[in-house]
């Protein structure tokens, strides 16, 4: 032990203090209690000197509330570049689902109400018929998440039965999804065919029998395949499906609403491009590219999409109403594609050119300079994430901090809002097109803040 821990006060010394009288007043006793047990803790453990008065001990202490009231889940700066960080959230809202949230949010809804009828209406109603009118779909339903859809629909149209699946489509999508576990625990069996680069039409051809419910494809989302490669693409099971009377589900992953070949962002199809294939079912998730809040959507014909509306899974995978007023309100955004474009905040800023970035960095680097932070501004490369267009990769513009990388990072990370970078060839950055000009401030203060 050394002198500095023996000469910590005690709880009840520091509780009865002077110093600390202010915060006696606005805190409530347990909990300055434990905050003051915290702070002592942390110095017997780090072996910290500690402070040599009343009014440095009550900093600390109050440090210490403010640290306890953080919240968990708040707010972040994405400076990785990548777009659809599913650590970080995935899509930021577009202004007016956010609205449309706030105002659901804040009192009552019509969330399962007919107001014409003046009784009992369905939560289901809500955004079927704008995704009918941007998809061509005849139906559609609206679950948790993409991996929730995938659940319902496989259940619902082959439980007990087989799924025919390529095996180069058996993939992991991040940790906690992989599509076999998928299919066997929504109570389907897998049938996998072909091999893991090449699949043949006649393999799917010779695995249906009168035990198959369901042909599958998926999308293969976080990797390409190149080489000595083949894959059945929808139209080419057509036939097939038709004369044995299967469904073909077809889980699009991201899923597009809008095509973004002007981009540079080509090969992917759009809703209405997969249900036109001749897919029976399609779905997607509503918080990668499409750019709106947490959501499987499921698209179909009138009779398959009651049926996975009427499945008792459809209970436990249903969405909450500012789910629904968030969805409702990205989608209405679409109606208008310039318009989607721009107020989409994942669209806009897969669209923003190099030379813009480029222009708010060196403004950035120059304002940070200012203020005491030498950066440089640098080429970098962004990328899509949550598995859309894996090999893609966007022109984009990064600050490069000077000095310790990993120092930087996890100031950076302290913060608040904490500020998530990437260290490339030993340089710590923030990479800009994840930073939209409007969240520029936050970052410019929550790095000055951090040099102090
Ligand atoms: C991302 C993804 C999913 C899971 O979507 P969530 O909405 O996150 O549940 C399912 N399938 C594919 C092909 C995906 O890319």
């Amino acid at each position: 032990m050394t002198d500095e821990r023996r000469a910590l006060p005690s709880v009840s010394a520091l509780l009865g203090s002077d110093a600390l009288q202010a915060l006696r007043d606005v805190t409530p006793h347990a909990r300055l209690v434990e905050a003051i047990r915290a702070t002592l803790a942390r110095h017997r453990e780090d072996g910290t000197t500690p402070p040599a008065d009343g009014s440095a001990w009550a900093s600390q202490v109050q440090q210490m509330l403010q640290l306890d009231e953080r919240r968990s889940l708040r707010p972040a700066i994405n400076g990785t570049g990548v777009v659809l960080h599913t650590n970080l959230g995935r899509a930021p809202l577009a202004a007016p689902a956010i609205a449309a949230v706030t105002a659901v949010a804040q009192g009552y809804s019509t969330l399962e109400y007919d107001v014409d009828a003046g009784g009992r209406g369905s939560r289901y109603l809500h955004c079927a018929s704008l995704l009918r009118e941007l998809t061509g779909a005849e139906d559609a339903l609206v679950v948790n998440n993409c991996a929730a859809a995938l659940v319902l629909a496989l259940n619902t149209v082959s439980l007990d039965r087989e799924a025919v699946i390529s095996r180069g489509e058996l993939v992991e999508i991040g940790g906690s999804f992989r599509v076999h576990e998928i299919i066997e625990r929504a109570g389907v069996r897998l049938r996998a065919v072909g091999a893991t680069n090449r699949t043949h039409l006649g393999d799917y051809v010779r695995a249906i029998s009168p035990d198959t419910g369901a042909l599958l494809k998926v999308h293969r989302s976080n990797f390409a395949l190149s080489g000595f490669v083949a894959e059945v693409d929808v139209p080419s099971l057509v036939p097939a499906a038709r004369e044995h009377g299967l469904p073909i589900v077809h889980d699009l992953g991201s899923g597009l609403l809008l095509p973004l070949d002007d981009l540079g962002l080509r090969g992917e199809p759009t809703a209405r491009t997969a249900l036109r294939a001749g897919a029976s079912i399609v779905m997607m998730s509503g918080d990668k590219l499409l750019g709106g809040p947490q959501a499987g959507i499921i698209l179909g014909s009138a009779p398959r999409v009651a049926a996975m509306r009427a499945n008792p899974l459809a209970r436990a995978f249903r969405v909450d109403k500012m789910t629904l007023a968030a969805l409702e309100a990205t989608l209405a955004l679409y109606r208008d594609p310039e318009l989607a474009r721009r107020e989409i905040p994942v669209l806009a800023m897969l669209a923003e050119p190099a030379a813009s970035i480029a222009a708010r960095a060196e403004e950035y680097r120059r304002l940070l300079a200012l203020r005491g932070v030498d950066t440089e501004v640098v080429e970098s490369s962004a990328t899509i994430g949550a598995g859309a267009f894996p090999t893609a990769e966007l022109p984009s513009v990064a600050l490069a901090f000077l000095g310790d990388a990993e120092r930087w990072s996890a100031a950076l990370r302290a913060g608040e809002p904490p500020v998530v970078g990437r260290i490339v060839d030993g340089r710590f950055r923030i990479d800009l097109r994840t930073v939209p000009a409007g969240s520029a401030w936050l970052l410019l203060d929550a790095v000055v803040t951090a040099v102090d």
